[in-house]
């Protein structure tokens, strides 16, 4: 019989999460922890100069984002720059594009179920235990996706943020 080994994997992934990069990441039982940071140059919302960085911010609670099979659940920990632009003086956080309004969720998440609420005969209930989410993110998403289509704002689609990673998950852990 051949002993089992444990192997490192690589997998190729799409992960959404242009400009940031994926730093590290952490198994946890049925659960993956992604970590995300960036990189590129840190520009003033306000007058579009390359500003200072000056610190940063890792949010209290991590996105959760479509399960990556074997686990059941993934979060998206995203480390956030401060910022203050040279020129206007501005402080600022970084911006996330990827995330859901202020919702601890990303954006292929959210849309995800959002056509699932779409579908005929669709329930909360149901979306929340298919998805292993809780049912109060899956009402607010919904409530908030619907106000916005209301309003005939311009859906997540039009975010381009489409990115290849590479990661390797440990088999077996
Ligand atoms: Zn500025």
């Amino acid at each position: 019989m051949q002993p089992i080994e444990l192997q490192e994997q690589n997998i190729s992934i799409h992960l959404p999460c242009k400009p940031f990069r994926l730093t590290s990441q952490k198994i946890s039982g049925k659960d993956i922890h992604l970590y995300f940071s960036c990189t590129e140059d840190l520009i003033c919302p306000e007058c579009g100069a390359v500003a200072g960085n000056h610190g940063f911010r890792r949010g209290k609670k991590p996105l959760s984002a479509e399960p990556i099979p074997p686990y059941k659940r993934t979060y998206w920990h995203v480390t956030k720059r401060r910022g203050l632009c040279p020129c206007c003086e501005l402080k600022f956080t970084e911006i996330v594009p990827f995330q859901f309004k202020d919702r601890h969720v990303n954006l292929d998440l959210a849309r995800k179920i959002c056509d699932m609420m779409d579908a005929p005969n669709a329930n909360i209930r149901t979306t929340a235990r298919i998805l292993v989410l809780s049912e109060d993110l899956v009402r607010r998403v919904h409530k908030e996706y619907l106000l916005e289509v209301e309003a005939n704002i311009p859906e997540p689609e039009n975010v381009k943020y489409i990115a290849v990673d590479e990661f390797s998950i440990l088999k077996g852990l």
